[in-house]
C-alpha cells in the first residue's frame, strides 16, 4: 500500500486526481503500479486499477490474473470493480472508502452482485486516512 500511495502522490503531482494502484503477484512481485491518467490520456477509463490491471495482463501475457492481489488508495468503482472481478484478480486491499463513487461497499456493490463472474476477497481501511488526506488536499487545492 505504501507503493499505491506513492502512485497517488505521483498523479496529485500530475494535476490527476490522486488515487495509485499496484498489483502483486503470487511470489510477492510487483508486477505493475499506476495512478489515475485520465487527463493525461484524455480518458475517462484510465483510473489507476485499469492501468495497473492492463500492465500487469500485458506482462503475463494473459486476461486473467488468479493468484494476483491489488492494493488502491481508493475503493474502487463500479467500473474498476467489474474488471477486476474479469481478470479474477484474488485480492482487493483498499484504502479510502468512497460512498460518492465507490462500487464495492457502495453503489453497485459489484463484488455482491449476482452478475459478478468473481469475487474477490476485500479487505477496506488500508492505511485509509494517508488516502483519504491525499484526496482531501488535491480537492481543496483545486477550490482555491
Ligand atoms: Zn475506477
Amino acid at each position: 500500500m505504501k507503493l499505491a500511495l506513492e502512485q497517488a502522490r505521483a498523479a496529485a503531482d500530475r494535476g490527476e486526481v490522486p488515487v495509485g494502484a499496484v498489483i502483486v503477484a503470487p511470489d510477492g512481485q510487483v508486477v505493475a503500479a499506476d495512478g489515475n491518467r485520465t487527463r493525461e490520456l484524455n480518458d475517462p477509463t484510465a483510473h489507476a486499477e485499469i492501468l495497473a490491471l492492463r500492465a500487469a495482463c500485458a506482462q503475463v501475457k494473459s486476461e486473467r490474473l488468479p493468484d494476483h492481489d491489488l492494493y488502491v488508495t481508493l475503493e474502487p468503482c463500479a467500473m474498476c470493480a467489474a474488471a477486476l472481478a474479469a481478470a479474477r484478480i484474488r485480492r482487493v486491499y483498499y484504502g479510502a472508502s468512497d460512498p460518492k463513487s465507490g462500487g464495492v461497499a457502495h453503489g453497485a456493490r459489484v463484488f455482491s452482485h449476482p452478475q459478478t463472474h468473481h469475487r474477490p476477497e476485500v479487505y477496506d481501511g488500508i492505511a485509509a486516512d494517508e488516502a483519504a488526506a491525499l484526496l482531501k488536499q488535491f480537492f481543496a487545492a483545486q477550490r482555491s
